[in-house]
């Protein structure tokens, strides 16, 4: 894994945009976008997610794409997993990090698994009981992320100490890194500066990344509080693509070229290229049929005399 950059993003639009959206892509239009976010220096790509085919036919093939991707010297390879079965395919996969998801809400967690917190706090303790006893899995790295943090759609407020309740569980399990995820777009920045404080401070040094979603447009306003609590790794999506299956019409997650823009012009080097994200963006744009995209870099470019942080970028100067 890349370490000379200062910030870690994480592209999620083939996970968390398709999965969201009615547009199927094909294999080879992943595979396309794919190539090109990796030609610009994105360091982190979630290909898919290991859930049934009938219930996200838009990530049926998640197993042909992490194939066919296979081994990048310069990209890290992550899928999500929901559950214990989903682990067990994406250990077989071939994939260099599974990425599993639970809801630190009781009735989000119900409602979405019917699975209480605690068995879905256990389902992770058996995938990582799994690689333990799979020596040949044991590169493999696993992410606990943690999912309406900020506040749910059907119990609303969400107590800090219940998330870190959660967090010191999963901890005992040992994870290769927590992610912090505001599901819903409910999050504000002092909100998030409180909870990224207090996890990091929890966490010791595994790493924290922070998901948010633009929902109420607070999204990059939320990376800045978290930049100041000291989080240092990101989940983005090019051209913000998705939603939220709870709001119809509501926007997705960060749009990762607007995310790489603020972070290169503070002076915090990811190592990816604008230019080539946007080539990306026109391509991933090319095979939407009725989805819009968002973003305002795509539209203003790079400020006249901007210094940005990672030398690659060149655009605009
Ligand atoms: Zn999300």
């Amino acid at each position: 894994m890349r370490t000379n950059d200062d910030i870690w993003v994480r592209e999620v639009g083939l996970r968390d945009g398709l999965q969201s959206i009615e547009t199927i892509f094909p294999t080879e239009a992943k595979l396309d976008w794919i190539r090109l976010e990796t030609d610009a220096g994105v360091p982190e790509i979630e290909l898919g997610s290991f859930v049934p085919p009938k219930l996200l036919p838009q990530l049926a093939d998640t197993k042909s794409v992490i194939s066919a991707v296979g081994s990048e010297p310069t990209l890290h390879t992550s899928a999500l997993v929901p559950n214990f079965r989903g682990a067990i395919d994406g250990f077989a996969s071939g994939v260099q990090q599974l990425n599993y998801v639970l809801s630190v809400s009781e009735a989000h967690s119900q409602a979405n698994v019917r699975k209480s917190v605690a068995d879905a706090i256990a389902d992770f303790g058996r995938i990582c009981d799994y690689r333990k006893e799979h020596r040949e899995h044991a590169n493999v790295r696993l992410a606990a992320g943690l999912a309406t943090v900020f506040g749910c759609t059907i119990s609303g407020e969400i107590k800090v100490h219940s998330v870190i309740k959660v967090l010191e569980e999963l901890l005992a399990h040992e994870p290769d890194e927590i992610v912090i995820a505001d599901t819903v777009g409910f999050a504000n920045p002092s909100q998030c500066r409180e909870v990224f404080e207090l996890v990091l401070s929890t966490v010791g040094d595994i790493p924290v990344s922070a998901h948010f979603h633009d929902t109420r447009g607070l999204g990059l306003a939320n990376v800045g509080a978290a930049l100041d609590a000291g989080v240092r790794r990101f989940d983005s999506s090019l051209g913000g693509l998705g939603g939220c299956p709870y709001a119809p019409g509501a926007s997705g997650n960060i749009v990762t070229e607007d995310l790489v823009f603020m972070l290169e012009s503070m002076g915090l080097k990811t190592g990816i290229s604008l230019e080539g994200l946007l080539a990306a963006r026109t391509c991933m744009v090319s095979y939407l049929t009725e989805e819009p995209t968002r973003g305002a870099f795509v539209n203003a470019g790079v400020p006249r005399g901007a210094v940005l942080a990672s030398s690659v970028n060149r655009l605009g100067a």
